[in-house]
């Protein structure tokens, strides 16, 4: 067997030093966000309140291509960064099948998941706008942890609050955000009065991402000095997504190939955008046809059986109206393990490009995901995050497809965490209690 190489990494220098946005070259530009009170669209000023200006400005921006990485944020990334871009040959060979698979792996990180690409960037935009302290909201714990973390990097006060459910079902991550120095509170809580509303109407409410982001929303407007901030959805945090696949595209051209297809899993669309836009900017320009598919679980399939229209991203109604792909803002999913997955809606970009038919979705099953995710660990030697679990199976889906036609496509997924935190999952699933 001839030396074939197995991992590809990028050197400090070779780090990308810009974002890329893909709003300023889509074809079709999101439809306005709606103030719900005034009906007017909404503009950055009208963030403010809530977030830092910055990140305000980011997420309206359809004018600039590339947005510079500011030098501190650069350092941080360089702790972990570039993640290793890795060609899964023994997964291939697990599978039988021509196509060659990479991924990208990003459960690298500090805290384990991509997430800490946009924390460590909202954390530093909040510290140069005088912000003491910011609050947010976590599913599974992943973007509670990185927030945890890029606010200790930056010296600012986190405090969390976390879908009950995650709280109860991953009680490491909770230690995990605390040794970071966050506080970390279940939601919905009585802290609030959107989460007193919730606990009235039903004490026995296990909360989503949709209870704690009205909890931590309201937070971030009554305490002065704070605010608040997304790990997923909104434009400006899949903007900083985007180094993902910025790197993944320099690191392809080392292996000497361009992805056919290109999946990751999706809850908001962060870490899909993120590895995503990069290429589908080459889409955009007419040079290329990748695929780009998005992994949603079936138990909350905003994209392949929601609607499009305006709606709340949380479930009190507190946020601007967003055109997107959503189950309605008052919609429960199923306590399944991936967390992460388990929002209402999807992302205003990611929205507009399924709606113009530039990417696809599928839906993945509870039992198919921890199905992949165990044949991933096998072979590869890495235990998936649940969430990631979703684009391994649709990878695997389409390496298959593969097998039957004889295809040798070239298929880039995202492995956008580790699952070492989240095993109790990983226990019901192999003693055969996830149906
Ligand atoms: C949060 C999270 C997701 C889902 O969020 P996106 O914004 O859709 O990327 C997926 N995987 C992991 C490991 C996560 O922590």
């Amino acid at each position: 067997m001839s030396e074939r190489q197995k991992r590809f990494f990028l050197t400090e220098k070779e780090i990308p030093t810009q974002w890329y946005n893909i709003q300023a070259e889509m074809p079709n530009k999101p439809i306005p966000a709606v103030n719900p009170q005034t009906k007017e669209p909404l503009k950055a000023e009208d963030l403010f309140p809530v977030f830092c200006e910055e990140c305000s400005r980011q997420e309206f921006d359809q004018q600039n291509k590339w947005i510079d990485i500011p030098e501190e944020v650069r350092e941080q990334y360089k702790c972990y960064r570039s993640t290793p871009l890795v060609r899964a040959y023994a997964l291939e060979r697990a599978l039988d099948t021509p196509a060659h698979i990479y991924f990208k792996n990003e459960s690298v990180s500090p805290v384990g998941s991509h997430k800490l690409n946009s924390a460590l960037a909202q954390a530093y935009y909040c510290k140069q706008e005088g912000v003491t302290n910011m609050t947010t909201e976590t599913g599974a714990g992943q973007w509670g942890t990185a927030l945890s973390y890029a606010a200790r990097v930056f010296g600012i006060e986190a405090a969390v609050y976390q879908v009950k459910v995650s709280y109860e079902q991953k009680p490491y991550r909770r230690s995990l955000m605390q040794t970071f120095g966050a506080q970390v509170t279940p939601s919905p809580s009585m802290s609030t009065r959107a989460g007193k509303d919730i606990l009235t109407k039903e004490p026995n409410n296990q909360g989503s991402l949709g209870t704690a982001i009205s909890e931590a929303i309201e937070l971030a407007r009554m305490t002065p000095g704070c605010k608040y901030v997304l790990g997923s959805v909104l434009s400006h945090v899949t903007l900083h997504q985007t180094v993902i696949g910025l790197e993944a595209e320099k690191q392809m051209q080392m292996a000497g190939e361009y992805p056919d297809v290109v999946i990751a899993c999706f809850g908001g669309g962060s870490n899909f955008g993120g590895i995503s836009f990069p290429f589908m900017r080459h889409n955009l320009s007419g040079e290329k046809h990748t695929r780009f598919i998005a992994a949603e679980p079936a138990a909350c399939p905003k994209l392949t059986k929601g609607e499009f229209r305006l709606d709340y991203g949380d479930v009190a109604g507190y946020t601007p109206l967003l055109p997107m792909y959503t189950l309605g803002h008052d919609f429960m999913p199923a306590n399944i393990h991936a967390g992460g997955l388990r929002y209402h809606g999807a992302g205003v970009i990611v929205s507009q490009l399924l709606k113009d038919s530039m990417m696809e979705a599928v839906d993945i099953t509870q039992p198919d995901s921890f199905a992949a995710g165990v044949l991933f660990a096998r072979t590869e030697g890495i235990v998936p995050a649940p969430e990631s679990c979703h684009a391994i199976a649709a990878t695997i889906n389409e390496a298959k497809r593969c097998k039957e036609t004889g295809e040798e496509k070239v298929i880039l997924f995202n492995l956008s965490g580790h699952g070492l935190i989240d095993m109790t999952a990983y226990d019901s699933y192999l003693a055969g209690n996830l149906g």
